[in-house]
């Protein structure tokens, strides 16, 4: 067994985080380190590592992960402007070995922007 991550004691509750939507599949929180006005990381709730590690079972996931991602930007009003990340691998700059989307947007959300933060 590997060691949860800090997102997987997120989604099970064990440490804080600022989060903004989930529900069986995905959690999305508030980047604690933030590098642009929006940014916000999807986390699906199965520890996948890296994108690499996704298998064929992952399809369904993976594509709901997209939608669901075109939906939060929508919602936090960077539908027009925001960039999707997915780090792979510590060359890469990944930090965290649990599958994440980084949803960065230049316009700073505000309480109107939905999501009920
Ligand atoms: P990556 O470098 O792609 O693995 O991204 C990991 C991201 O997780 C970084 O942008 C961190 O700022 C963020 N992060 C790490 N710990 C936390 C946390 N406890 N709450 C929210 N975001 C976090």
């Amino acid at each position: 067994m590997t060691e949860p991550t800090v997102f997987s004691k997120i989604i099970d509750g064990e440490i804080p985080a600022e989060k903004l939507y989930e529900d069986d599949d995905c959690i999305c929180i508030k980047d604690i380190a933030p590098k642009a006005p929006t940014h916000v990381l999807l986390i699906p709730k199965k520890p996948i590592p890296r994108l690499v590690d996704a298998t064929p079972e992952d399809q369904a996931l993976l594509g709901k992960l997209m939608v669901t991602a075109g939906d939060i930007a929508r919602e936090l009003g960077v539908d027009d402007a925001f960039r999707l990340v997915i780090n792979n691998g510590a060359n890469a700059g990944q930090t965290v070995f649990h599958l994440h989307l980084h949803i960065l947007g230049n316009k700073k959300y505000t309480e109107d922007d939905g999501l009920g933060f």
